[in-house]
């Protein structure tokens, strides 16, 4: 079986991985110089920079057991426990949010009637047609008006960069509206979930982790695995047929040469922003066209290095999130040298900070200088910073994340149709099952899976 694989994000190259070790013959066709998509760690100036995903979530033996297969084990290094810490903002202060029952009654972070009104969650019946509620609804009617403020709109900000009036509850959080339905509370399901994992004696510890090099380490031993002449990058595609049930895809090599070649299998694995682009002429290809109307806000990721005497706050935790509700800039800043070791030379620490966003597409397109005169004197407030940073670099990310807002079921059936037309083709990523890098290495798996079977 030959396939070809478009894209070498980690979604296409764990799908090649998968394909390759069962024996098969695959060709990875990447536009960019390097693999890895939007994975990428810079050394500079002793800063282990994380310019897309900062960590991953390790949370099932899956992961786990696929890592030691890739010798990256003795590699992991585990998030700082301080890291189980969030803040968020409150009236300009940095609170801690609650972890556990008893700091749940001690919290600044919600008033006395937000913490009665989330228990009342308990007993609110699951909520009918949760598919046609977005987020901020879900999250509201299940929390309340406070707790989706202070709580609910900054988690979201943090995983999507996206906006909870118009992020789809069932797209975005479907586990979360899984354990709703099904035990008739959030919170009952998640004592339920937590307690059953407590009782399987094979359930990993649910943790973040990166690599000791950063998070590039990932696919750059994906790459070595499926070996490099496997992987072409640097590619121009010209056109993708399909021809007696095979694939005929030509496109120019990154020395501008033509080449042709045919496979049984198709993979695609580029952002959805980037399917309608494709140089596809085969039936039904142009019901893919709306896909590039699934939003894609602009980000921009600044990692601010300072000596640990410069910033007078502990940084004792993950990072801290900003409720859209305060008006401020910044969404979110990630305290990454607490959060991993090595991260920041001896003696100084590396604050990770995220603009833009849905709440804000035009800061996540700024100039660098622009970007900082907006975020500097923001950030030194919040945390007690003196003086400049000592280090800064700034990656902006034009398209980021996909958001699934409500009707993206419409980009899902289209796709879902486009591969029932063509056996053989398969779309893979995060805009079809989850944005976080275990779900894309995951569907990777899954595209692998449906490839072999047909
Ligand atoms: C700033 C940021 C921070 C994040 N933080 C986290 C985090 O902390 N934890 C977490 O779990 N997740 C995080 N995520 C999400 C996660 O990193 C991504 O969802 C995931 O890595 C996407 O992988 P992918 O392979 O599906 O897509 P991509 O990484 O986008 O890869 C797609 C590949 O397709 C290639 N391509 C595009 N067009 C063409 C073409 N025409 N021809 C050939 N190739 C093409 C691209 O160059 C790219 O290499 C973050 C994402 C961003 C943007």
């Amino acid at each position: 079986m030959k396939t070809a694989i478009i894209g070498a994000g980690i979604t296409g190259l764990t799908c090649a991985h998968k394909l390759h070790r069962q024996g098969n013959e695959v060709l990875v066709l990447e536009s960019q110089e390097r693999v890895g998509g939007v994975i990428q760690t810079e050394l500079n100036d002793g800063f282990l920079v994380e310019h897309g995903p900062n960590s991953l979530l390790l949370d099932e033996i899956d992961l786990s057991n696929y890592f030691d297969e890739l010798g990256l084990t003795n590699q992991i290094t585990k998030a700082n426990p301080h890291s189980r810490k969030r803040f968020i903002v409150r009236d300009s202060n940095l609170l801690a949010l609650p972890l556990s029952p008893l700091s749940l009654l001690t919290t600044r972070a919600f008033s006395f009637a937000a913490k009665l009104r989330l228990l009342r969650e308990f007993s609110i019946p699951s909520l009918e047609n949760p598919e046609s509620l977005s987020v901020a609804s879900f999250f509201k009617q299940r929390l309340g008006e406070e707790i989706f403020t202070y709580a609910g709109d900054p988690f979201v900000s943090g995983v999507y960069a996206g906006d909870p009036e118009k992020l789809s509850a069932s797209h975005a959080f479907p586990r979360m509206l899984e354990l709703e339905q099904k035990h008739g509370s959030i919170l009952k399901g998640f004592i339920k979930k937590a307690r059953a994992r407590q009782k399987d004696p094979d359930a990993p510890k649910r943790q973040l982790i990166n690599f000791q090099d950063g998070m590039e380490s990932l696919p750059k031993v994906l790459m070595e695995k499926i070996r490099k002449e496997n992987i072409h990058t640097g590619i121009s595609l010209n056109n993708i047929t399909r021809d007696n049930n095979t694939w005929k895809i030509a496109w120019d090599d990154t020395n501008g040469e033509s080449c042709e070649d045919t496979f049984e299998r198709l993979i695609i694995t580029v952002p959805a922003h980037a399917i309608p682009g494709l140089p596809f002429h085969f039936d039904s290809s142009d019901a893919l066209q709306p896909l590039a109307k699934i939003p894609h806000p602009p980000i921009a990721c600044a990692a601010l290095g300072f000596r640990r005497t410069q910033v007078k706050h502990p940084l004792d935790g993950f990072g801290v999130l900003v409720p859209s509700s305060e008006g401020k800039n910044l969404l979110g800043a990630i305290f990454a040298s607490t959060l991993f070791p090595g991260r920041a030379p001896d003696d100084h620490v590396l604050i990770q900070c995220f603009l833009g966003g849905a709440r804000n597409p035009a800061i996540g397109q700024l100039e660098t200088g622009d970007l900082l005169e907006i975020l500097l004197p923001e950030l030194s407030r919040m945390l007690g910073i003196y003086g400049s940073p000592v280090f800064v670099d700034v990656k902006k990310w034009a398209k980021s994340i996909p958001q699934c807002n409500l009707g993206h079921e419409r980009f899902l059936e289209a796709l879902e149709a486009v591969e029932n037309k063509n056996p053989g083709l398969t779309f893979a990523g995060s805009y079809r099952n989850g944005v976080s890098v275990g779900q894309c290495i995951r569907a990777g798996w899954a595209a692998a899976q449906i490839q072999e079977q047909s």
